[in-house]
């Protein structure tokens, strides 16, 4: 079933959603159902996979100089959509990035995903890797989200790269986007990020997952000013839970959002990253219970490494 489906169904009522990483490269997919099968007592509607591109590193040789080798750490996204599907019978959405793929690899990845039934996607651009500055698209790849959602869009028309194939199956994909309540960080102004989500929308995403926020005001101006835009797809909340004080700086530098003042205050009378646990699991409930009387569509839970924390959460809704 599509997310727009589940949330078209679900009318008022808000439903519950997880995000997930593929294991790190070399790891089994226990790891990963150990972290996944406390979680589906609170029955998500569907579970995100996130996907990862190649990232060029130094490796020391025999000789002592080194060699650059790309290496893609989180492979995988495409089979554990599967494997979840299959295991827990629940819709799993394949993220899918422009960054590192050329649009050969993600007519690939479209091509299996569609074969294995799953039918939701969340369309991004991803970010430079780690040691580049600024985001480059692959040669004859997509230079944002929105090219790779018009070939989404293609396929799902039976338009594939070799345009000249006879009868080519459509896919059926239901196509999501991320939305920034405080800004893309290369955006000049929120308004200019305005209109270009805008265009994604126009151009077919059905519903927006925004960036993890941790104050709620900056959600409801966010969807406030989307209505304003006349975008009118469901917005639906991503919520991270805090855990260590380290945090602190790490989620502002890295996702370019804030941390409140009254929260980092809690954080740093904390003495141990279980204090942390704590203050970071009230902080989450109370946000979690005030959009779910503001009736969002559905509270979408960036589990990453900390599934106790958001079932603790989750359980208190
Ligand atoms: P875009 O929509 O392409 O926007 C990128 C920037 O360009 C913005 O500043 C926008 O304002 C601007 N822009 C957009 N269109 C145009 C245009 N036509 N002309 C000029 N400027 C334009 N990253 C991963 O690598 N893997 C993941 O699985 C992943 N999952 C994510 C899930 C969510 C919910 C979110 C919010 C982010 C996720 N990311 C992931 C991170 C994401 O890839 C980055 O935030 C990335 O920098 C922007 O992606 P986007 O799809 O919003 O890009």
């Amino acid at each position: 079933m599509k997310v727009i489906e589940h949330i078209n169904a679900a009318k008022d009522a808000p439903l519950v959603s997880f995000e997930i990483l593929p294991p790190l490269k070399g790891k089994g997919i226990n790891a990963l159902w150990a972290h996944l099968d406390p979680l589906m007592e609170f029955k998500p509607s569907f579970i995100n996979v996130t996907y990862h591109r190649s990232e060029s590193m130094f490796k020391r040789k025999l000789d002592g100089t080194f060699e650059k080798v790309e290496v893609r750490k989180r492979p995988g996204t495409v089979g554990i959509c599967a494997a979840i599907m299959n295991r827990y019978g629940v819709d799993a959405v394949a993220h899918l990035i422009c960054g590192g793929f050329s649009k050969q690899e993600t007519e690939d990845a479209l091509i299996d995903l569609n074969f294995l039934g799953i039918d939701n996607v969340l369309v991004l651009r991803g970010d430079a890797p780690k040691n580049e500055a600024m985001f480059e698209p692959e040669p004859g790849g997509h230079k944002y989200a929105i090219e790779l959602m018009q070939q989404v869009n293609n396929m799902n028309n039976g338009i594939y790269i070799e345009e000249d194939l006879k009868n080519a199956v459509k896919t059926n994909f239901c196509i999501g986007v991320a939305g920034y309540p405080e800004k893309h960080f290369e955006a000049p102004n929120l308004q200019a990020d305005l209109n270009y989500l805008k265009a994604k929308v126009d151009a077919g995403a059905e519903y927006i997952v925004t960036q993890m926020f941790f104050d709620n005001s900056k959600y409801f101006a966010f969807v406030q000013n989307c209505r304003a835009a006349g975008i009118n797809v469901p917005i639906i909340p991503g919520l991270k839970p805090i855990s260590t004080k380290k945090q602190l700086s790490v989620i502002p530098r890295t996702f370019h959002v804030d941390i409140p003042e009254a929260l980092s205050n809690e954080v740093l009378k904390c003495k141990t990253d279980a204090d942390v646990e704590v203050v970071g699991t009230e902080w989450l409930l109370q946000q979690s219970k005030e959009l779910r009387a503001a009736k969002v569509p559905v509270l979408h839970y960036y589990t990453l490494g900390k599934p106790h924390m958001v079932a603790n959460v989750v359980k208190e809704m």
